[in-house]
């Protein structure tokens, strides 16, 4: 493999460097560097980040292939800077082998655009009555760590402790889908002034919050660790924040959607804006910003979950919960955070790639910038401007919010262990 030399990138936001990447590692990162024969990219003015690593993606296969597979999925994924995400179990058949968790791996290392890190689910058939077989799938090929329902909510508490109990032997973690699934029967949006107005059934933020708090209990009883999914309300942020002074071990990661919309989208009844957690308040909003700047908030994950057309487009009440993700997350997450002043650029390489591959146990991402290192790297342009054009994703799905929305900043280059997946903008 050549040398690649990246010309006069700031490195996490930081003064200008030049990195030179030999084989699949960085061998460089220094000012005024050459290397013979190597191919250089011009990279004044913009950021140069660690691969982004999403410990919340749907890839959809096996079963659904009609609105992803590994291989468009993790396309998507390297269109948006991700050298790694995690895949969850909600597919068709469930995750909860090692068969099935290995099938996904194996599509995952083929498709070569992104590292996929299966997720086990937590119950057979994500059922949530028996705990699926844990131990099978963390000595599997695939080496899950990570452990989820996605979807659904493991909502017996003896159940949720068992599998605390399990995955503390071998350093896994539980991600929980945070729903009481009673307080959200018929649940279609947010509970509050909107739901009402427009006669909608209500979906509070106690569901969500009420399962957060017995589970932080629940981790700190067990001395295991928890990680809450989506987070979506101010309440889940102070329950998360007390449970962190505690000293217990609590991760949360927020969506980019969640950072950015509010409920008030719903009023033009357009399915595209209904997701699971619901979108909530302007103070919702601020709240989940404040807590990603602090770190109560340890990460971001997309929550990619793309849907073909037909279970979109249709009326409110009948539409599948869930937005694509992956290829504008940077771009919302530039916008909410970095223009608006409360993280900089080495704030958004710690929440979109060292926290969560941290948090994931993944090794050879969410690695530091520096010679030696695997070259997962992503180069950002940050004064880019532009529309979002749907039609152009690598996705199999177009169900994004944003579409014709200007947002901010666009990945020009993503390397994969050396290899660009992503050149100018576009897939290599
Ligand atoms: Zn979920």
């Amino acid at each position: 493999m050549s040398k690649i030399l990246i010309r006069g990138a700031k490195v996490l936001g930081g003064e200008p460097q030049d990195v030179l990447i030999d084989g699949e590692s960085i061998e460089a990162v220094g000012t005024g560097l050459s290397a013979e024969g190597a191919t250089v990219v011009e990279a004044e003015g913009k950021i140069l980040l660690p691969g982004l690593v999403d410990l919340h993606t749907h890839l959809r296969e096996p079963g659904r292939e009609d609105s992803e597979t590994v291989l468009t999925g993790t396309k998507a994924a390297a269109v948006g800077g991700f050298t790694a995400v995690h895949a969850m179990a909600n597919t068709f058949p469930v995750a909860d082998t090692a068969g099935v968790v290995e099938q996904v791996w194996r599509l995952g290392k083929e498709s070569g655009y992104c590292d996929v890190q299966p997720v086990g689910a937590v119950t057979v058939g994500l059922e949530g009555k028996k705990l699926a077989e844990l131990g099978a799938m963390h000595d599997s090929a695939a080496g899950v760590k990570v452990f989820s329902d996605d979807g659904k909510c493991v909502d017996d508490a003896v159940i949720m402790r068992r599998a605390l109990e399990y995955v503390k032997a071998f350093d896994g973690v539980v991600a929980q889908h945070a729903q009481e699934p009673r307080l959200t029967e018929g649940a279609q949006m947010n509970e509050g002034v909107v739901s009402s107005e427009l006669g909608l059934g209500g979906w509070p933020a106690v569901a969500e919050e009420s399962i957060i708090a017995r589970d932080v209990l629940l981790a700190a009883h067990v001395g295991s660790r928890v990680h809450i999914c989506h987070l979506s309300t101010a309440g889940s942020v102070e329950i998360v924040r007390w449970a962190k002074s505690k000293g217990w071990n609590v991760t949360a990661e927020v969506t980019p959607h969640h950072l950015l919309l509010t409920d008030e989208l719903v009023r033009t009844y357009n399915p595209v804006y209904k997701v699971n957690p619901p979108l909530r308040t302007e103070a919702d909003v601020m709240a989940l910003r404040e807590a990603l700047a602090d770190g109560t908030i340890d990460c971001v994950a997309t929550d990619h979950a793309p849907h073909p057309h037909e279970d979109k487009d249709c009326e409110w009440a009948a539409a599948a919960m869930g937005m694509v993700g992956l290829e504008t997350a940077l771009s919302v997450v530039q916008q909410t955070m970095v223009d608006s002043g409360l993280l900089d650029w080495a704030g958004v390489a710690d929440r979109m790639s060292f926290r969560p591959a941290a948090i994931g146990r993944l090794e050879g991402h969410g690695r530091p910038v520096s010679a030696g290192e695997p070259a997962n790297l992503t180069l950002v342009d940050p004064a880019y401007r532009g529309a979002v054009d749907p039609s152009g994703f690598a996705s199999r799905s177009r169900n994004t919010p944003y579409e014709g929305r200007e947002l901010p900043g666009r990945v020009t280059h993503t390397w994969l262990r050396g290899r660009a997946t992503v050149v100018d903008g576009n897939l290599a």
